[in-house]
């Protein structure tokens, strides 16, 4: 698809615009076509001509004189009142007089002349220029100017534009969707049997995961025009001119249907109307105007409605019920096979090694989203770019996740010594925790090389697989690993740093959840305490019990974390060893490997003798 854009310009460049033409005309354009020219000469050359019988023609007018020479050439020259003899002079010079040597334009001629036809050539090339536009966004631009005009981005149809085949995973929602696609293309085939097509499809999901790409790609496949608005852009600071570009914007589609409307973050517009008092009026009247729209035109007109938004639960039920929106189609972040089939995709615009192992990549980018696995393997590019290489390697793909995940290497970031021995400890408390419980996933990759993130180190754990359900144990063992690093720094020095701050958000936001969300505490039974509110933004919660099942449930809490926070102490305690040996280890090479890890904790690596630390 190729998108057409609109010129965007303020109304004073278009005055501006129209003065200088005006100015230009009159200087250099109009004096050619108005009179001949006139070369003005001083009275002394007007008397020598007279003398040298020079002059052919001649005017005496009230205060200037006139005259051509043999050749037909103009000149003028002021009167001189006291030269009496004038006349007689020329008459023996033998120059005829003449009334009209030069032609005297009349009024009218010249308003036509030097005002109108410079606005009526100014007009011509605007409507010209606007034409071709029109042409070339399939003859939709009729919005050029002017407020209250939806300005749409519209995409024409071309060939090469995003296909199906471009959006890797997402198979659930690409087969939904591919039903549109059929019905663009073969619309007998639904009317003959009596089946509609839905007139508005709502995708959901987290941001990132290629929502507006698998819209375009309907587009695409469909071969029909496409019409993308970002729900935001429907909001104007005036009252009702939000509505009068949604009557715009269905106007324009209805002439070019069968073509598809894409109205990216609805909920700009479709939130919720909640009847309070000074609410926002224009945001209400968008979205009644979008409603009635949507109502006004029939089934199979041919306009398709695609919509996406993160919060799907702000929506007005009146946008989201069925004769509107009747379909939602989910958008979830990539499993691990969607995970790879991203990558490849993004991958295929840039020149690799052969070591690139994507299934790898693909594990050690758990959670991701299509749009940070486009960033990583962009990033990886450039790291080769960086390196002066001319191909991507797999070293290059596992350093940009980690740069997409927690920043750039900080390469000035100076850390004492002691503040060393204290990560390595930390990472190796959560690595070691995480080995010692069957259920937890292999650890990948221990480093102790500050980000920019202000990460000091890191543990990055690998899924072996896709993980739907997580069972009780598991959450537990996963808060354990949460707790180990706090926990290898008591074990080991006895004292405590802020270093954990993150590891304390996290475990206490798992434990929580177990307890007001999972129905995994004994006491409150199948009861939810929390409702998530923005399912795909960061999953926010808020309460939904009274304020002392709160405090009941913040003193549950409180004994989850501190009981696997003794379990970490006591694992770390029992193998106190391996602890010490792990992180002199890691002291020493600041990155490890997840092999290397195992090696060691197996006892099949001796111990590095000569490494010491000093705990
Ligand atoms: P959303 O609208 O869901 O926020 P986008 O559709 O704008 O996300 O996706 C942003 C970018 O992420 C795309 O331009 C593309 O490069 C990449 N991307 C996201 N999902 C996918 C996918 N399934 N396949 C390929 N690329 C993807």
């Amino acid at each position: 698809m190729n998108e057409v854009k609109t010129p965007k310009r303020p109304l004073l460049f278009y005055y501006c615009i129209v003065i200088l033409v005006l100015l230009l005309f009159n200087a250099l354009i109009a004096p050619y076509l108005t009179s001949a020219q006139v070369t003005e000469v001083d009275y002394g050359t007007f008397m020598s001509m007279t003398e040298n019988q020079e002059i052919a023609e001649v005017e005496i007018t009230d205060s200037e004189i006139v005259f051509s020479d043999q050749d037909g050439n103009l000149y003028e020259t002021g009167l001189m009142e006291s030269d009496t003899g004038l006349v007689e002079r020329l008459y023996a010079s033998g120059a005829s007089f003449s009334s009209e040597i030069v032609e005297e334009t009349s009024p009218l001629l010249s308003i036509l002349l030097y005002w109108v036809l410079p606005i009526v050539l100014f007009i011509a090339l605007g409507q010209f220029m606007s034409k071709k536009l029109m042409d070339r966004a399939g003859g939709s631009n009729s919005m050029m100017f002017g407020m209250g005009k939806s300005n749409a981005k519209v995409y024409v149809k071309s060939s090469e534009g995003i296909k199906f085949t471009d959006v890797a995973g997402e198979d659930e929602a690409k087969e939904n969707l591919a039903e549109i696609v059929d019905y663009l293309h073969t619309p007998d085939k639904y009317t003959e049997i009596g089946a509609s097509m839905p007139k508005g499809i709502l995708l959901v999901g987290p941001p990132g995961t290629g929502k507006t790409m698998l819209a375009k790609a309907v587009a695409g496949e469909s071969n029909v025009p496409f019409f993308s608005m970002s729900g935001s852009e429907f909001v104007e600071m005036f009252v009702g001119m939000g509505a009068s570009k949604v009557r715009d914007l269905f106007k324009q589609a209805k002439e070019k249907a069968p073509c598809i409307v894409f109205i990216d973050e609805i909920d700009a517009i479709g939130k919720k109307r909640d009847g309070s008092l000074g609410g926002n009026d224009e945001r209400e009247q968008t979205l009644n105007q979008l409603l009635t729209e949507m109502d006004g035109f029939e089934d199979n007109s041919g306009v398709i409605i695609l919509a996406a938004t993160n919060r799907p639960e702000s929506l007005d039920p009146a946008l989201t019920r069925p004769g509107r929106f009747d379909r939602r189609v989910p958008v979830e972040l990539p499993d691990l096979q969607g995970r790879e089939d991203i990558l490849k995709v993004h991958a295929k615009k840039i020149k690799l090694a052969e070591d690139v192992d994507f299934s790898r990549i693909a594990r050690m980018a758990s959670g991701a989203s299509g749009a940070e696995l486009a960033n990583i393997v962009n990033e990886a590019a450039l790291r080769a770019v960086r390196d002066g290489r001319g191909f991507v390697t797999q070293a290059d793909m596992e350093e940009s996740i980690e740069v997409v995940i927690a920043g750039y290497q900080k390469k000035n970031a100076i850390l004492t010594d002691q503040e060393k021995h204290i990560v390595a400890y930390h990472e190796i408390g959560h690595a070691l925790v995480a080995a010692m419980q069957t259920n937890s996933a292999p650890v990948q990759k221990i480093t102790i090389v500050p980000r920019t993130s202000g990460a000091l180190g890191y543990t990055m754990q690998v899924e072996e697989g896709n993980h739907y359900l997580m069972n009780k144990e598991e959450i537990e063992n996963k808060i354990c690993t949460l707790t180990g690093g706090r926990a290898a720094e008591e074990v080991a020095f006895g004292s405590v740093t802020t270093g954990a701050s993150n590891d304390i958000e996290q475990a206490t936001k798992l434990s929580r959840a177990m307890i007001t969300r999972y129905g995994m505490s004994e006491d409150f039974d199948m009861v939810a305490m929390e409702t998530v509110t923005n399912q795909y933004l960061g999953g926010d919660t808020s309460p939904a019990c009274s304020a002392e099942t709160q405090a009941e449930i913040d003193r549950q809490v409180v004994a989850l974390v501190k009981k696997q926070h003794q379990k970490a102490v006591s694992i770390l305690s029992e193998n106190r060893t391996k602890l010490d040996e792990l992180a002199a280890y890691l002291y020493q090479k600041e990155t490890i490997t997840g092999e290397e890890f195992m090696t060691i904790l197996k006892g099949q690596r001796p111990a590095l003798s000569d490494l010491k630390t000093n705990p």
